[in-house]
């Protein structure tokens, strides 16, 4: 992919994805704003970093580097990244996600990690140079496991620290170095559960920008083992009836998918 340093003419309808730490600038009626630069609410862009990021419907998607909850662009407010979890529309949600993934590389790439001098963009191509010592970096994307594990006609699912109250979904965890997919399946499933699984399939991928995971997503069937629940990593897992399962998470989320595949089997 093409990705540039960008001037974006006044004229240009683009889809502007306004990134300030954690959150995205949405309109009031909470969508990324679409249009030409002369009708938006914007400051004057020569202020900020701009880059291109992709397309969306043959319109160019610009990455604008906010200042924290930067208060010059009007006609929307800044919102956490997940408002836009939309299942009827993961063409935004994935762009925002995108935007926001290379917006936090380069807010952490500033100097280099081997020699400590200031770094500079490369103009062709998403990334951080070091003139100095020719170190180079690009966004970090960290791949994930995450399975939907049955027994039987049920489920196993779990309550992680972070999920919000009541909500339940299937294990999930990073691969470490030097380790394979299915490696790293096994053991988190182990760590996690106590338990060990049989027919792994993968399915499908899913980027997740919080912060900058690929979520590989499989199937599996429980082989042995009593479950045993990490305390340190969940607060509680079960295994559910597959026909009366408690809060899941929402469609469009790989973990739904997964649940969903997994269930109708
Ligand atoms: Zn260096």
């Amino acid at each position: 992919m093409a990705t540039l340093y960008a001037t974006p003419a006044n004229d240009e309808p683009a889809w502007w994805f306004v990134v300030s730490a954690d959150h995205i600038f949405l309109t009031h009626d909470g969508e990324v704003p679409f249009g030409q630069l002369n009708q938006l609410a914007f400051p004057d862009l020569a202020q900020y970093q701009v880059i291109e990021i992709g397309e969306i419907r043959e319109r160019t998607c610009y990455l604008v580097m906010a200042d924290y909850m930067d208060e010059q662009f009007k006609g929307g407010d800044f919102a956490p990244l997940r408002q836009l979890l939309r299942p009827d529309d993961m063409e935004i949600f994935e762009m925002a996600g995108r935007a926001r993934q290379f917006s936090d590389f380069l807010n952490t790439h500033r100097f280099c990690g081997r020699c400590g001098t200031r770094m500079q963009s490369v103009e062709w191509e998403l990334a951080m140079h070091c003139h100095q010592c020719q170190h180079r970096c690009y966004p970090r994307v960290s791949p994930c496991i995450i399975v939907a594990i049955t027994k039987g006609e049920q489920l196993l699912l779990a309550q992680g620290k972070r999920h919000k109250a009541g909500l339940y979904s299937i294990l999930a965890g990073f691969v470490e170095a030097g380790e394979n997919l299915e490696q790293a399946l096994k053991r988190e499933v182990y760590e996690e559960a106590g338990i060990r699984v049989k027919n792994i399939q993968y399915h499908m991928s899913q980027p997740w920008s919080f912060p900058h995971s690929l979520m590989m997503g499989f199937t599996a069937e429980w082989d042995s083992g009593n479950l045993h629940i990490d305390p340190h990593e969940l607060v509680t897992g079960d295994w559910f009836p597959i026909n009366d399962l408690p809060q899941i998470p929402p469609q469009g989320t790989i973990a739904r998918t997964l649940i969903d595949i997994a269930i109708k089997r």
